[in-house]
């Protein structure tokens, strides 16, 4: 087994919080704002690697409008965060891939996200035959550690959503923790050397489940990245003048954002 690198195309798919934004009914400067980055879909990425696998970051509500604006016509591994509403009711989307593709897809989540997975999508799991369109073919994977898909290193990074635990995930040199207001103290050392980093970032105000942006910039600084992306913003942080406030290398994430980073890579010779 050989290890190396190889490059990664990052897509963001959405970098909004669970409403999205802008808000239904909300006439606030930010969700009638005319700049395109103050438009956020539901937070998800989609992690390419030529040749060789491409990963979707949690199936969001907006998983279809996400996968026709970015032509995501092909998933070949679903990677879960946790499983709170923005992050999961996407999953009957799968359907499509399902049938493109001939196949089962694995999903990998920890043991409480595919509790709440279960229990939401419970037609999913039943085993009761249905007519008609069908359901979501998956393979189900509990996660206990780091991965290899498709000769990618995934390595899964603790993290604290207020009392919930849930998953962040390093690629070589890339990291993305959304949705977390604490980093597990065994998050660092599976943090270190990460050259760009997302991390969550709601408001400024304090939140009980979420960092804001003073406490994700604490963060940022500790870890040290060269890049860092602010994402699962809510309708209180405008782009323009957020990122104005920001510190050089730190700015907000925004649907539509590519990202080029080097992930690790094994490969069995
Ligand atoms: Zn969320
Ligand atoms: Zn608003
Ligand atoms: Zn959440």
């Amino acid at each position: 087994m050989s290890a190396g690198r190889a490059q990664a195309r990052i897509t963001f798919l959405g970098t909004g919080t669970s409403s999205g934004v802008p808000m239904i009914g909300c006439t606030c400067a930010v969700c009638t704002s005319s700049d395109p980055r103050d438009k956020r879909l539901r937070p998800s990425i989609f992690v390419e690697v030529p040749g060789r696998i491409r990963i979707l970051v949690d199936t969001t509500p907006d998983l279809r409008q996400q996968a026709l604006t970015y032509g995501i016509t092909r998933v070949d591994a679903i990677l879960y965060t946790h499983g709170h509403a923005d992050h999961v009711l996407g999953l009957d989307e799968v359907r499509r891939y399902n049938h493109m593709q001939g196949g089962a897809i694995p999903c990998y989540a920890d043991r409480t996200a595919w509790e709440t997975i279960r229990r939401t999508f419970s037609y999913v799991f039943d085993g009761v035959p249905r007519l008609g369109g069908g359901i979501p073919r998956i393979e189900a994977h509990e996660l206990s550690g780091p991965i290899v898909l498709g000769g990618v290193k995934v390595v899964p990074v603790p993290l604290w959503h207020g009392e919930m635990p849930i998953l962040g995930y390093r690629f070589g040199s890339f990291a993305y923790l959304t949705d977390c207001n604490r980093l597990h103290d065994d998050a660092w050392a599976l943090v270190e050397g990460v050259e760009t980093l997302v991390i969550d970032a709601l408001r400024h105000k304090p939140h009980t489940t979420h960092f804001t942006v003073a406490e994700a910039l604490e963060v940022i600084a500790r870890i040290g990245p060269r890049r860092a992306w602010l994402t699962h913003m809510a309708h209180e942080l405008g782009a323009a003048a957020t990122n104005a406030g920001l510190p050089e290398g730190v700015e907000l994430a925004y649907d539509g954002l590519v990202l080029d980073v080097a992930v690790d890579v094994h490969d069995i010779h």
